[in-house]
């Protein structure tokens, strides 16, 4: 039954979303639209007090604002209007003036995993749940981290990979590919879970597979613009913002 109540949060997150990226005509919203469930069933239903949040792809911060605005600790009329204008406190990417909510900035992607693999180590007794888009794994320093995470065993942390397939400047698997991602994360000692990431039911079972002795990774199989219709799996919402008749479609549609 929970999982209806969720379905409906991520429904409301995704609208405050779409408000905030049309009315500041910003980029990013299949991006933002492609974490909403990951976020949500995060902050709805697993997180506990002293759990950190890190949201490692920068680019999708709307999402995780309007995540915090569907837990009142953001006002969400004030998001929506304030939203990427001059001298906002909500910016595309996390500055250090949203720090009031959050605990780490993501102005530059790629850092979450590296950061926090360090502070995993004085955080032992919470989870440290790390989100990094497919298109950060080309990134140097996050194969470092999955190397030092595994070989000291640090079990607190939850890495969750949000697999759209695309990245800024195209199809992951065209720009740098890494055929059998499971396998690879595997070989490198983490139990590594894969799943349907706009299902919550399939989420749950998922997160039952979490390991006690080893790093945990999911694979979270996601869409990029998550029920956006005919913007969904497109990498011009990477960058382009709805017009007035896509967002209506969308917005009914939710
Ligand atoms: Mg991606």
């Amino acid at each position: 039954m929970y999982s209806m109540d969720l379905i409906q949060k991520a429904k409301n997150i995704r609208k405050t979303i779409l408000q905030m990226i049309v009315k500041s005509k910003s980029p990013h919203i299949g991006s933002a639209f492609s974490v909403v469930d990951i976020l949500t069933y995060i902050y709805f239903k697993e997180i506990k007090k002293g759990d950190k949040v890190i949201l490692s792809k920068g680019h999708a911060w709307s999402s995780l604002y309007a995540t915090l605005a569907e837990l009142w600790k953001i006002e969400k009329e004030n998001l929506i209007n304030t939203y990427s204008q001059n001298w906002s406190r909500f910016g595309w990417h996390i500055t250090l003036w949203s720090m009031e909510w959050v605990d780490a900035t993501a102005w530059s992607l790629w850092h979450g995993l590296s950061i926090w693999a360090w502070m995993a180590l004085s955080l032992k007794d919470n989870y440290i749940y790390i989100i990094i888009g497919d298109g950060e794994l080309n990134e140097g320093s996050i194969r470092e981290a999955l190397l030092f995470i595994a070989t000291k065993k640090i079990q607190n942390v939850i890495l969750i990979i949000d697999r759209n397939r695309q990245q800024g400047l195209g199809e992951t698997n065209k720009i740098i590919a890494i055929p059998k991602l499971h396998t690879v994360l595997s070989d490198l000692w983490w139990n590594t879970i894969e799943v349907d990431w706009h299902d919550f039911n399939n989420i749950e079972n998922g997160w039952k597979e979490l390991s006690s002795e080893k790093p945990n990774v999911i694979i979270a199989n996601t869409i990029k613009g998550k029920w956006m219709g005919t913007m969904e799996n497109s990498i011009y919402r990477h960058y382009k913002t709805p017009d007035n008749e896509q967002f209506n479609l969308a917005f009914n549609n939710l």
